[in-house]
């Protein structure tokens, strides 16, 4: 069921209490009330790309860049591991100056130490670093297809391309991560056909993690003067995307939780069932610049930790102190 573009384009026609009451059902049916928590390490702001919405591109020259060291970004994982949260994202700009040895022994070092799963989430690769980050013990890795629509997709990243970003997301695949992708919502020029086709991507590729967020223009990209996605929009997806894909993992994501006000326990609501605190360290946290507002960027690394149970609970919800490895669900289920 859903499988086909016409279904999943049916599901945007539902009225919204149709889609959340849907949503709702699928997410209790498969899921539960558990929310897992993710910790976010933001350890390097450089980055070599130039994606046409974002504040760390490397066309961005008014941001001081950083590079967090091996022992700052292992003090970080001990205070997450401290905080009883079982991921570890580490995350960064895009760079062939990357170390991939020096990632590869982060991750050995956190493996070695913890019990805890570790996701990447650095960007196009090719496959043998994708291999070497696996072997050192790497669970997980996110990296955003942010829309499947050639032309758009071409129009925002100059000098990259889709079909490099599907074959990362299937080296990923067949090198046995969890895999993430996901969709800005509201990038100039999409349109719900568009997004309808991405979800069918994801569901097409069977990935574990899906994080779904507004597009929300920076001052300093060349979309600064683009409308931001539609947070009502954004609901939507996240609610056809659960639907669809019954079991996935979809964090209530930071964007989300940076508009004019913090729409995170709605996304729960609508059928998200991650949040990700932040523990990169200050000051550094304040210049992981990638959209504006950003949510608790002058908080001491790791004070999200503390409000996760309210938000949960907000949205009716509670805390699950597992791993949060994806839920396994039969095809023939539904
Ligand atoms: N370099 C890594 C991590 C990128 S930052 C990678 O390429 O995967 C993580 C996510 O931030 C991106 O996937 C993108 O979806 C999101 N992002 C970037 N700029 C944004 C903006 N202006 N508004 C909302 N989300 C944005």
């Amino acid at each position: 069921m859903y499988d086909s573009l016409k279904e999943i384009e049916d599901l945007f026609a539902l009225e919204d209490a149709r889609l959340l009451a849907l949503s709702d059902e699928t997410r209790r049916k498969y899921l539960g009330d558990g929310v897992f928590l993710r910790g976010i390490i933001e350890f390097s702001n450089i980055c070599d790309k130039r994606c046409a919405y974002c504040g760390i591109s490397a066309d961005n020259p008014g941001i001081e860049r950083y590079h967090l060291s091996e022992e700052e970004v292992l003090k970080a994982v001990d205070h997450i591991a401290s905080c009883d949260i079982k991921t570890v994202v580490l995350q960064s700009g895009e760079t062939d100056s990357l170390d991939a040895e020096w990632l590869a022994r982060i991750i050995k070092r956190i493996k070695d130490a913890h019990d805890m799963a570790v996701t990447v989430s650095v960007g196009e690769k090719s496959f043998e670093t994708y291999k070497k980050w696996k072997d050192a013990g790497a669970d997980r890795y996110l990296l955003k297809i942010e829309t499947t629509d050639p032309e758009i997709y071409a129009g925002l990243h100059p000098g990259m391309s889709l079909d490099n970003r599907k074959r990362c997301l299937s080296d990923l695949k067949n090198l046995g991560y969890e895999t993430g992708s996901g969709t800005l919502i509201g990038l100039p020029g999409q349109t719900l056909s568009d997004i309808a086709a991405d979800i069918k991507y994801f569901n097409d590729s069977d990935f574990e993690m899906i994080g779904t967020g507004p597009f929300i223009p920076h001052l300093n990209t060349p979309l600064q003067y683009a409308k931001a996605g539609d947070v009502a929009l954004v609901l939507r997806t996240i609610a056809v995307t659960r639907i669809v894909m019954k079991t996935v993992n979809m964090p209530a994501t930071t964007a989300i939780g940076s508009l004019d006000r913090d729409f995170r326990d709605e996304a729960l609501k609508w059928g998200a069932n991650v949040l990700m605190p932040n523990f990169t360290p200050l000051p550094y946290k304040q210049l992981y610049d990638i959209y504006p507002g950003k949510r608790c960027i002058t908080e001491p690394a790791g004070a999200c930790a503390g409000c996760m149970e309210h938000l949960a609970a907000g949205a009716g919800r509670i805390i699950d102190r597992g791993r949060g490895n994806k839920a396994k669900r039969m095809k023939d289920e539904g």
